[in-house]
Order: C-alpha cells, then sequence, then structure tokens
C-alpha cells in the first residue's frame, strides 16, 4: 500500500513536471519568435501566436500599423513642408549653433551658391566669404537686413536676414532685390529727369513774371494782387523741384559721403546766423517778435563727412524749428536751442524748440516725403513737405539716426546721432 502510493505521487509529479515544461518550451519558443521578429519588424511578418501570446502579438499587430500610418503621415507632411518652402521665392536656411547649414531650399542653394548634398554640415562662413556677410552674422544684431551680392550672378542683389530661433539655430532668409532695385532706380531717374524738365519752363515763367511786375504800368492795378500769387506759387514749385532734385541725388548717390573732418564751431554759428536771418524774414512784421536762438556747442567736438549735406540737414532741422515755432507779440518770443555735444560715445547734434508740437501718431510719418501735419502752415512757412526726408537720407549716410520727441503745444526736439566712428576730438588751448 505504501509504495503504491509513492509510485502514483512520482507519476503526477512527473506528469506535472512534463506539462510544465511543455509550458515553458512553448513560452521560450514565442519567445524567441518575437525575438526574431523585432530584428525585422515588418507588418507582414508578424508571428501570429497561439493564447496568450495570440493577444500579444495582436496587440503589437496595432501598434505598428499605428505607427506606419503615423510615419506615412509624417512624411507626407514633409514632402508638403518641402514643397511649400521650395515654391517660396526667397531663400531659406536653418544654421546649426556652430552656423553649420542644417537644412536650405533650392533658391537659397541658387541664390548664395551652395550645394545641399556636399555642403551640408559645413559652416556657413566656409563657403559665403564675404566679409560683410561674415560680420553680420556674427555681430548677432540682425534688426536691420544686409545688403549682399548674388553669389552667382554678379548682377543681381541680395537681401540677407537672419532670425534667431530659440533652439540656438538661426532661420537665414535671402531675398532677391534686382527687380525691386531696378523699379526704385526707375523711380528716382523719372522724379529727377521730370523735375529737370520743370525748373527750365519754370525759370523762364517766374522770370518774365518778375519782369513784367518790375515794369511801370505793364500790370493794371486791379492784377497786381493776381501777379504776386502767381510769383509766390511759381517760387514755391521751384522749391518743391529744387528739393526734389537734391533728394534724387542724395538717395542714387550710393557711394560713402566725403569723409573729411567738419569745424563744427563754424558750421553751427553759420547756421545760427542762418537762423536769424530766416526769423527776420518770417517776422517782417514789427509787432511779431523774433525769435531767440542758443548755441550751446561742445568747442572739442569735430565731425567726419560731407559739410555740403551736413550743413542741408542740420539747416532743414533748425529751419522747422522756427517755422513752426510761432512769435506773437515782443513779450513772447519762441526760444529755439541749438547743441551739439558728446553723450554716450555718440556725437548728437538736437535742436529744441518751443513750438506747436506733434502729436505721437504723426512722429514716424513726419520723414515720409510731402508728409506734412498742418499743410497750410507748412505752405506758409515755404515748406517743400520734403525736408525731413532729405534729413533722413543724408543721415542714413552718416550711418547717423534722427531721433524725434514732442508734445502738442510744448514743442519738440529733433536731434540727429552720430557713431563713434565719425567723431574726430580735437584739442582746444586753454
Ligand atoms: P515741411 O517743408 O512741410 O516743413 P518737412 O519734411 O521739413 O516738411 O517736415 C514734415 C512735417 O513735419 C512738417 O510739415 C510739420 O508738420 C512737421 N514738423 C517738422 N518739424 C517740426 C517742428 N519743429 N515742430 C512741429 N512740427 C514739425
Amino acid at each position: 500500500m505504501f509504495l503504491w502510493l509513492i509510485s502514483s505521487a512520482t507519476t503526477a509529479l512527473l506528469v506535472f513536471s512534463s506539462a510544465l515544461l511543455l509550458y515553458l518550451v512553448s513560452h521560450i519558443f514565442w519567445l524567441s519568435k518575437l525575438y526574431f521578429w523585432f530584428k525585422n519588424p515588418t507588418l507582414k511578418d508578424i508571428p501570429e501566436g497561439a493564447g496568450l501570446w495570440e493577444d500579444v502579438f495582436n496587440a503589437l499587430l496595432k501598434y505598428e500599423r499605428n505607427n506606419n500610418l503615423n510615419q506615412i503621415k509624417l512624411n507626407a507632411a514633409l514632402e508638403r513642408f518641402s514643397l511649400t518652402a521650395n515654391a517660396i521665392p526667397d531663400g531659406l536656411a536653418i544654421l546649426g549653433s556652430a552656423n553649420e547649414i542644417e537644412w536650405c531650399t533650392t533658391n537659397a542653394e541658387n541664390q548664395l551658391g551652395l550645394d545641399f548634398n556636399s555642403d551640408k554640415n559645413l559652416p556657413i562662413v566656409n563657403l559665403i566669404r564675404d566679409s560683410h556677410f561674415i560680420a553680420y552674422l556674427y555681430s548677432e544684431a540682425y534688426s536691420e537686413p544686409l545688403k549682399l551680392k548674388h553669389c552667382r550672378n554678379s548682377e543681381a542683389s541680395l537681401e540677407i536676414q537672419i532670425i534667431q530661433l530659440a533652439s540656438n539655430q538661426k532661420l537665414l532668409i535671402s531675398r532677391d532685390m534686382t527687380q525691386l532695385e531696378k523699379v526704385d532706380a526707375m523711380r528716382r531717374d523719372f522724379i529727377a529727369n521730370v523735375s529737370h524738365e520743370l525748373r527750365t519752363p519754370l525759370t523762364v515763367v517766374g522770370g518774365f513774371l518778375e519782369t513784367l511786375s518790375d515794369m511801370d504800368g505793364a500790370v493794371p492795378d486791379n492784377l497786381k494782387n493776381y501777379f504776386v500769387m502767381m510769383q509766390e506759387q511759381a517760387g514755391r514749385m521751384r522749391r518743391i523741384i529744387e528739393d526734389l532734385l537734391t533728394l534724387s541725388t542724395i538717395e542714387s548717390n550710393t557711394g560713402s559721403p566725403n569723409n573729411s573732418e567738419i569745424d563744427m564751431q563754424s558750421l553751427l554759428r553759420m547756421i545760427q546766423n542762418d537762423a536769424i536771418g530766416l526769423s527776420h524774414g518770417l517776422n517782417q512784421d514789427a509787432t511779431l517778435a523774433k525769435h531767440h536762438i542758443h548755441l550751446d556747442a561742445d568747442p572739442t567736438l569735430n565731425l567726419r563727412g560731407s559739410l555740403e549735406e551736413l550743413r542741408s540737414a542740420f539747416s532743414n532741422l533748425v529751419s522747422n524749428a522756427i517755422r513752426y515755432t510761432p512769435t506773437s507779440d515782443a513779450s513772447n518770443s519762441g526760444e529755439i536751442f541749438i547743441s551739439w555735444h558728446l553723450q554716450d560715445d555718440q556725437a548728437i547734434f538736437s535742436v529744441r524748440d518751443t513750438g506747436i508740437g506733434i502729436e505721437d501718431k504723426h512722429i514716424d510719418r513726419l520723414t515720409e516725403r510731402f508728409y506734412r501735419v498742418d499743410r497750410s502752415r507748412s505752405r506758409e512757412t515755404g515748406g517743400t513737405g520734403l525736408g525731413l526726408s532729405i534729413v533722413k537720407h543724408i543721415l542714413i549716410r552718416h550711418q547717423a539716426k534722427l531721433s524725434i520727441t514732442s508734445k502738442l503745444g510744448v514743442g519738440s526736439t529733433f536731434s540727429a546721432i552720430f557713431p563713434n566712428a565719425r567723431i574726430v576730438k580735437k584739442q582746444v588751448a586753454d
């Protein structure tokens, strides 16, 4: 009986062990299937499995299908992005943290003379060797675009703009400006030609009007007023034409201005005297006061630039201050402060007046051609609407900036700010 019990237990243990072994072998079998499938995970070769493994493989199949679908969608989105980016006429390139080319469009390849296949991951400064471009790239001051010659067509010109991305990468945008520059040159030539053509007939008309009004009895008394008006209007047209010609000369002059040292003391005294003359001219009526024109200039500070251009720019600012600062009676004269001084390594020419002032909304537009806050006041005082455009262009040519602050009814300050490179410090004898 005891022996029978032992033999039955042994048999049961054997059966149980064999079943367990079979169970383990089947798991090892499916595990190895899974292992081999993972080496080359294609959807069609995924094992079917049995029992628990059937569920595992089904879940894997579903996951893999979704994955494939997402991959297809991602590829399609990338393809669409690439087609769209290449369809943009501007060239686009992404630069990495060491300014290496990570990606670029076909237009960027053409405009910048790159070949993405061979230039990928190369620093862009090795490929575009223009010193202005290299300085611009390293300056990290990208608020203004850079003008550059087209790398594959010397006749064409580009505008380069860099945008710093959050990821320490840079987006470089190149734009072909050739067509726009041609149109701009045509516009400038047209204005210059029209002004030239109008100048001669206008001089003739003005001359005859003057001769007739000087001749005794040539103009009947009842027409004299009309003659005066005709002369005034001819004079106004002449001033507009002169200003248009000045503006187009400055605009089309792309070379750098004369860099000789300007004696600012004598220039500023000349400007102050002109201003006194203008104030007397505008306020001929004896009941009107003349402006007080104050000059405060640093005697040790000179400037490098074109005397002719800077005299025109400074005179424009001073004459505006006088023209827009009314003087009512002898007790209420307008105050004009001209100052020339050094501040934070920059030289500042500023004109402050106590005139009519300008509302904030107009300030950004004042340097546009023919933009006037008050047309009739501008006209009455001999304005052309071109003065500040001329000032802006002259300052750009001298790498200077125009700053305007104003308060309506209180007065305005116009400042021309020159960079350190244009400053000359001179010794003054005690
Ligand atoms: P304008 O010949 O009409 O004076 P500008 O280009 O010199 O033309 O100036 C443009 C406009 O800016 C002027 O018409 C005037 O409205 C405004 N402006 C310029 N300077 C002053 C100033 N100092 N005070 C008030 N307004 C000014």
